[in-house]
């Protein structure tokens, strides 16, 4: 059956990178190995300029109805001014919204050819490759209340409120498990139920759900320790699951580990569907719309089309295509070809377009 794909390539440097993806989607089709039906549509600035509002009511349509939704990124100046619900931004807040997608997945793989870009000594990082699964709709960013109220003599007490219930903690340790049984079949689950009720029952909840996949090894960690051991031997961990806020700031660091903002791929996946197993999903790069760069063929496609490969992987189960495109990947680095991102010495740099070239042509 033919699978559907939504791409929403935005604004800035998303509009260039999504077109590294739509070539290769053309190539995958026409060589056989696919079978994408490709709808595009509009989001951020974009759709603002068109529609007024930072997603249409028709496009949040066909991301209902497709099987994934690739993204770019969203974002500039020129819409600084713009009214808050419409600001561009406001259109990736909604498709997380109405897609339910709760499941955040960052993963950190360290090329063999960057290792040395590092911040980290080379032989903690070569060959790398975590996930970190991050709860992405609950937790202390939305809990209530959350509020700053004045006292009155002089002082403000501010309150954020950490609150989770136990299908929430169920349902992303369940994405988890499930990708470790995809990868190296170890989970740890991050929290901190030394200091916080809340940590306490993501870790009774945690242990439930191992309990399911005795197949899965299953360690707790302590976040804080978790940040430590990610910079000491980030090669330990396979995947990490652990609630919004940890999650936030863990996937940043463990994303550092491997060099530059332009090599960041995600996923952000729902529930699924109970007639048909199949998961909502987005895919984006970890960027933004990187205006200082946009227009002048020099943005890194790669963690665009690392987030396709993430696609393919997460929501078709093409395991050995999302390995291919991966592989293929590696290789151009391996031949030393550069965007300015990236650049070190002794390598040649390439415009987005050759990047993406030499990427589908070793395909
Ligand atoms: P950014 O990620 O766009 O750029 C930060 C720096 O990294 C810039 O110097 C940029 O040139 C560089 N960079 C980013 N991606 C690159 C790539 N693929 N190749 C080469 N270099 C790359 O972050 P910013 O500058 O803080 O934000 C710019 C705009 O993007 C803002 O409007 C912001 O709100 C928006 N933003 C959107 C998203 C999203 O769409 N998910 C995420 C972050 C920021």
């Amino acid at each position: 059956m033919t699978k559907k794909l939504l791409l929403l390539p935005g604004d800035g440097i998303g509009v260039e990178i999504m077109t590294e993806v739509e070539k290769l989607i053309s190539q995958l089709n026409k060589s056989g190995k696919t079978d994408f039906s490709i709808e595009t549509g509009l989001v951020g600035g974009a759709a603002y300029d068109a529609y007024g509002e930072a997603i249409s009511d028709a496009d949040m349509e066909k991301a209902l109805n497709a099987d994934a939704v690739i993204f770019g990124a969203v974002g500039g100046e020129k819409w600084n001014d713009v009214p808050y619900e419409k600001r561009p931004e406001a259109g990736l807040l909604r498709l997380r919204k109405d897609l339910q997608l709760f499941a955040n997945l960052r993963p950190a793989i360290c090329y063999p050819a960057l290792a040395d870009a590092s911040a980290l000594k080379k032989h903690l990082v070569e060959g790398l490759d975590i996930l970190i699964v991050r709860e992405l709709t609950g937790g202390v960013y939305f809990g209530e209340p959350k509020e700053i109220t004045d006292l009155g003599n002089g002082q403000k007490r501010a309150v954020d409120t950490q609150v989770y219930e136990s299908y929430e903690i169920d349902r992303i340790c369940r994405v988890a498990f499930d990708l470790a049984r995809t990868r190296s079949n170890l989970v740890h689950s991050a929290d901190k139920k030394n200091v916080m009720k809340s940590g306490v029952l993501w870790d009774e909840i945690a242990h439930q759900v191992a309990a399911d996949f005795k197949d899965v090894k299953f360690e707790h960690i302590l976040a804080d320790n978790c940040a430590m051991q990610l910079v000491r031997a980030p090669k330990q961990f396979d995947v990490i699951v652990t609630d919004n806020l940890f999650g936030d700031i863990l996937s940043d660091a463990a994303a550092m580990l491997t060099g530059s903002l332009g090599m960041l791929p995600s996923a952000s996946l729902g529930a699924p569907d109970p007639a048909t197993g199949k998961r909502k999903a987005l895919y984006e790069p970890v960027h933004g719309s990187a205006p200082d760069i946009a227009g002048k063929g020099m943005a890194n496609p790669i963690a665009m089309i690392a987030s396709f490969a993430m696609a393919l992987r997460y929501s078709f189960e093409m395991v050995d295509l999302a390995d291919e495109v991966e592989a293929a990947i590696a290789h151009v680095l391996d031949e030393g070809l550069r965007t300015a991102d990236i650049m070190q010495d002794g390598c040649s740099k390439v415009s987005t377009s050759e990047m993406g070239a030499a990427i589908f042509a070793r395909l």
